[in-house]
C-alpha cells in the first residue's frame, strides 16, 4: 500500500522575498512534492499554514502516513488544537520529517520535550554532510559524504535529546559541527530531524538532499500494531484466575 505523504510548509518566505521566490516559484513544498510524487510508492498532497487549519484538517491528518514540517517565521502562529491533532496522531504512529528551521516548531518541541535552540549564521558557506551510520535506511544510496556549497549554518550545541541515532553529522568553512540527521520514536511514531534547507538556497532541489527527504519518508512509515494508547484497552482478568 502506498505511503500517504503530506508536505507541510509555512509558505511565507516566498510571497514576500522575491530572491526566495524565484529559487522555489511554487514553493519549497512543491519542490519536494514534485520530487516525491515521481518516487514509486508513495502519494503525496500538500499543505500550508494560511489554509484553514493549516490544511490539517482530521480528515487531512488522520490520512497522512508520514508528515514532512517546514516552517520558519510563523510558528507561533501555528494553532495548538492542530498541534494536539498531530502529536497525538504521532503517538499513534504517524512518521514527522522535521526539515532545517522546523527545528522550533511548536509540534517538534512538543515531541522533544527541550526547546530545541540553536546558533545560526546565514553567510551562505560550504557545508559537508558526513554519514555517521552506513548502512541506516536513511542514507542509502548516499555516499560517504556529501557536499552543499552554499548554505546556513547552524553549530552545536543543539538542545535536544540525544537522538536514538545521528545518521549524518555536517561540518562548516568556520570548523563548526552540527548533528544535521537525527531520529527518535515518540509512542509509535518515528520522528527524524535532517538541516539542510534555508530559504534562500537552492537546497530543495539537490538531488541528494531530496533523496534523503525521500529515505526518511520510507523509514518514517508507521509500523501497524497496538500502541501505548491502546494499552489501556487490555483485558489482564486473567491474573484473577489464580
Ligand atoms: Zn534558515
Amino acid at each position: 500500500m502506498a505511503i500517504r505523504v503530506t508536505v507541510w510548509h509555512e509558505y511565507r518566505h516566498e510571497k514576500k522575498n522575491p530572491k526566495v521566490a524565484e529559487i522555489y516559484p511554487q514553493g519549497m513544498h512543491e519542490a519536494i512534492a514534485s520530487y516525491l510524487r515521481k518516487c514509486e510508492g508513495l502519494t503525496v498532497r500538500t499543505a500550508t499554514q494560511d489554509e484553514p487549519e493549516h490544511g490539517l484538517s482530521e480528515e487531512v491528518v488522520n490520512n497522512t502516513d508520514v508528515m514532512i514540517w517546514w516552517g520558519h517565521i510563523a510558528h507561533r502562529e501555528v494553532n495548538e488544537a492542530v498541534v494536539d491533532r498531530l502529536y497525538t496522531r504521532v503517538l499513534a504512529g504517524m512518521g514527522l520529517v522535521v526539515l532545517h528551521s522546523g527545528h522550533f516548531s511548536k509540534i517538534f518541541q512538543k515531541l522533544m520535550g527541550t526547546s530545541c535552540n540553536l546558533k545560526w549564521r546565514d553567510t551562505g558557506e560550504r557545508e559537508t554532510l558526513w554519514v555517521t551510520r552506513p548502512g541506516h535506511p536513511i542514507v542509502k544510496d548516499i555516499d560517504d559524504h556529501f557536499v552543499i556549497e552554499r548554505e546556513e549554518m547552524y553549530p552545536e550545541f543543539f538542545d535536544i535529546p540525544e537522538p536514538e541515532c545521528t545518521f549524518l553529522i555536517s561540518t562548516f568553512a568556520g570548523g563548526e559541527v552540527f548533528r544535521s540527521g537525527c531520529t527518535w520514536t515518540r509512542g509509535l511514531g518515528k520522528i527524524a530531524y535532517f538541516r539542510p534547507g534555508h530559504e534562500t538556497f537552492p537546497t530543495y532541489h539537490d538531488p541528494r538532499v531530496l533523496k534523503v527527504i525521500e529515505n526518511a519518508t520510507r523509514w518514517a512509515q508507521p509500523t501497524p500494531g497496538p500502541g501505548p494508547l491502546d494499552f489501556g484497552k487490555h483485558d489482564l482478568g486473567w491474573v484473577d484466575k489464580k
